[in-house]
């Protein structure tokens, strides 16, 4: 059997894990590639174990329907969330489906090479119980930090050297893409958390809620953009989003951590709120959002008025987002919009009484309510898309294939 061109394979497992074409007719009417093509290609493909192709009884007495689905050989991806109380690692498949996911609870602090280290072990005992892969093709990885996508590492969002303490991950710098990929034999990719989460905001969405905007409001502050395609706009650095440090009007007089003084997260994040009532700094960041809902249940007017303003300052930032990007869709999300009853009103509210109509009026604003595996969708689904567009994994698999 004559081995098919990497574009071709690449034009079946699209029309298959993304069209959702199920039979080589259909792959054949989507993608319109000539049936004899799709019939040799789907037959290399189940040769190597990438697809199955089984009978579908629909219960009448006809012959049953032959239907394609993938294989036991069929790529993999590695997922894993660096979260701040745990890491999180998955394996996906050219679906964007997440078949398996374990959690370790630890913090960040445990630093970068001891996380990866517990994730890349998560990863490889999920793929010893697959039936016949022995290693992830992709590695997807998110963090709740500024990335550089180019260097695969957490970069500090200051822009000049004060004397404002630096509130230091312990993973600046620190080449978690390279690391991960020598751990666990295969490309990595680091990418910022929201942007995951925008990414799985955009699976299924219809044409017309794009643009789309994520901005979420939790201990920090950060926003993701799906263009009118529904690809993520990261920016040439992949830092688009990092909307933390915009001086808006009625921002915070504190000097940040960046350098300047007034930025948004000296007022709209839940790390400000708790410096500002004076409750635990750093160390103490995760309990943070618990102890000031209990304030807020036992009427703290001095939190309760601290977490209006937030959420006010929040509600600038969306309006402002809306006014630029005209998006179809503002998904919010984050603790903070749970902390107090009205704090969400108010970020709506003065979204529609602060964006410009004609930017305002065509958007659907919802609230996103993530839990601590929020970023596998969006991983997933960013794994898949690498995984079927990439010619090197295309390749890697035929010689993988080849070599059965
Ligand atoms: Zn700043």
């Amino acid at each position: 059997m004559g081995v098919p061109a990497a574009e071709t394979i690449r034009t079946v497992l699209w029309a298959i894990c993304v069209d959702g074409a199920s039979n080589r007719v259909a792959i054949a009417g989507r993608s319109g590639t000539a049936r004899s093509t799709v019939a040799s290609t789907v037959e290399f493909l189940i040769a190597q174990g990438v697809l199955v192709e089984r009978d579908v009884h629909d219960g009448s007495r006809g012959r049953p329907a032959r239907e394609l689905a993938l294989g036991p050989r069929s790529p993999l991806a590695g997922i894993v969330a660096f979260t701040p109380g745990a890491t999180i690692a998955a394996i996906s498949d050219l679906h964007g489906i997440v078949r398996s996911r374990r959690v370790v609870r630890n913090a960040l602090s445990i630093g970068p090479e001891t996380a990866v280290d517990t994730a890349a072990l998560m990863i490889d005992e999920m793929i010893e119980q697959q039936p016949a892969q022995s290693r992830v093709e992709l590695v997807v990885a998110s963090i709740g930090a500024p990335v550089n996508v180019r260097t695969g590492s957490v970069v500090r969002s200051n822009n000049r050297s004060g004397p404002v303490s630096f509130p230091s991950l312990g993973w600046e710098d620190f080449p978690v893409a390279s690391y991960l990929s020598r751990v666990l034999g295969a490309p990595a990719i680091l990418e910022n958390d929201v942007h995951l989460l925008t990414i799985g905001d955009g699976v299924g969405v219809g044409r017309d809620r794009l643009p789309l905007v994520r901005l979420h409001a939790s201990i920090g502050l950060g926003a993701g953009f799906l263009d009118s395609d529904g690809q993520l706009f990261r920016g040439v650095g992949g830092v688009a989003g990092d909307v933390a440090h915009l001086v808006l009007e009625s921002s915070s007089k504190h000097v940040c951590w960046c350098g300047k003084r007034g930025c948004i997260s000296q007022t709209a994040t839940i790390h400000s709120i708790g410096r500002d009532l004076g409750l635990p700094a750093p160390a103490g960041d995760q309990r943070l959002p618990a102890v000031l809902r209990e304030a807020v249940a036992n009427h703290d007017e001095s939190a309760v008025q601290r977490i209006r303003d937030a959420a006010d300052a929040v509600g600038r930032l969306a309006a402002v987002l809306v006014d630029v990007l005209n998006p179809g869709r503002l998904v919010l999300s984050g603790e903070l919009l749970h902390l107090g009853s009205d704090a969400l009103t108010r970020i709506r509210t003065a979204v529609f009484e602060r964006a410009l109509p004609s930017a305002s009026r065509h958007v659907d604003v919802t609230v996103a309510t993530d839990d601590e595996d929020g970023t596998l969708p969006g991983a997933a689904r960013l794994a898949a898309d690498r995984m079927l567009s990439d010619p090197a994994a295309l390749r890697m698999m035929r010689v993988a294939g080849a070599a059965i």
